[in-house]
């Protein structure tokens, strides 16, 4: 059995295990998942974590030693923020598409609701500042990306400029990149398990009641995301860039970001796939972490489709001037949603309150979020991964076969 279909079979079982214990045995839901589902899944994804940051900085360095000019990374970041913009407006515009049509919020009633506090946008200068690391050990403890993006440029490109004074470092960095690549082929081996006990911590923690209940919103947001899947595949195909191959060298790294519902900790695949997938490494190594850190079309989906669903649910008018805040702060928060479990639920009161929509929204969905969220992060990943692949098929770049690169 392929790597992907014992993950998919692990996330099933997993669901089917999470049902019969909620259902069957409720009062040793606490025991159970405290105790063994939970602290298994968060095992899994810590072992996952620990790989990102060394896996990325020692990728980064060595892809900017290795470079001829430096102009290729701002060339790709310039050109991978264009198609960014681009694609996640056309997954907002799904979004509130879809909830528009299938208007989930309305004729609800009663599903519970709390106050909520609605966070604070940061201001884009302090944002800007922030990308500089004043501390570069601390860019790494942080797992901060475009810091480390930043901070990784800066040694790669002056080790490059002292070939001599930087061989070592340059072979211990290489030893790095093949050891946290086998530390990965080691964790990947607990995969089932993981997905299995994190799947099922969050059914047997929350049972399928409120699932039910908010079905029509479930259904309309994992069909807006599915629509955006397509959109993906169909640009892929277009631009000739093989989008079979590309699902077929992906799907390990979107199963991961299902189960795991975090495109941090699906990174590190991601990077493997893009090597077996022949992406140039110059262009993965980079894209793909700058992806990671600000790409995510799942998040943009779920805003649109979230302020509209609110909109509907509380009986609010959907003028222009709404629908216009709308995308707007809702293609803003999606670049800024961390690629945690459970981000896109934090950020969905910035768009609310930018919106003027009630907080409590966020209240109403927060129980059926973490079902949701895997979906929305496989999303992420695919838009993350499919643009870097189209940036490498604009490239011209000769694709290598899944042989391993004679530099990682
Ligand atoms: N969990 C998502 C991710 O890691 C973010 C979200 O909540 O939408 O990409």
């Amino acid at each position: 059995m392929t790597h992907t279909r014992q993950i998919l079979l692990a996330l099933i079982l997993g669901v089917a295990a999470g049902g019969a214990i909620n259902l069957l045995v409720p009062q040793w839901v606490p025991l159970i998942d405290h105790h063994i589902l939970a602290p298994a899944g968060q095992v899994f994804l810590r072992l996952l974590q620990f790989i990102v940051v060394p896996m990325v900085f020692c990728a980064l360095v060595l892809s900017f030693t290795q470079v001829e000019r430096d102009e290729h990374v701002t060339h790709y970041a310039g050109k991978l923020l264009v198609l960014y913009i681009i694609t996640s407006a056309v997954a907002l515009a799904i979004g509130m598409a879809v909830a528009a049509w299938l208007t989930p919020g309305l004729g609800l009633g009663d599903v519970g609701q709390a106050s909520i506090e609605a966070k604070d946008p940061v201001p884009l200068s302090q944002w800007l500042v922030g990308l500089v690391p004043r501390n570069p050990f601390e860019a790494l403890a942080d797992a901060n990306l475009l810091q480390i993006i930043i901070a990784a440029a800066l040694v790669g490109i002056a080790a490059r400029q002292l070939p001599e004074q930087s061989q070592s470092f340059i072979k211990t960095l290489e030893s790095g990149y093949h050891i946290t690549l086998k530390i990965l082929s080691m964790v990947l081996k607990l995969a089932p398990i993981g997905v299995f006990a994190l799947i099922a911590s969050v059914v047997a923690s929350q049972g399928l009641e409120l699932l039910i209940k908010l079905g029509l919103y479930v259904f309309g947001l994992l069909l807006a995301l599915g629509g955006m899947a397509l959109f993906y595949l169909a640009i892929l195909a277009l631009a000739g860039a093989r989008s079979g191959a590309y699902l077929r060298h992906f799907s390990e790294s979107l199963s991961f970001a299902l189960g795991t519902a975090s495109s941090n900790a699906a990174l590190p695949i991601a990077l493997k796939n893009a090597e077996a997938y022949g992406a140039p490494h110059q262009l993965s190594a980079f894209a793909l972490p700058f992806g990671t850190a600000l790409k995510r079309d799942g998040a943009a989906v779920l805003q649109g489709f979230n302020a509209l669903f609110v909109a509907q649910l509380f009986g609010v008018d959907v003028t222009l001037p709404l629908m216009i805040t709308i995308f707007a702060t809702g293609l803003l928060v999606s670049f800024s949603t961390a690629g945690v479990p459970g981000a896109g639920l934090v950020a969905m009161s910035t768009v609310l309150s930018a919106a003027g929509l009630p907080l409590e929204g966020v209240a109403v969905v927060a129980g059926v979020d973490r079902f949701t969220d895997g979906f929305r992060t496989a999303l992420n990943v695919m838009g993350n991964t499919a643009n870097a692949m189209l940036l490498a098929r604009t490239q011209h770049e000769p694709e290598r076969q899944a042989e391993k690169p004679e530099h990682p």
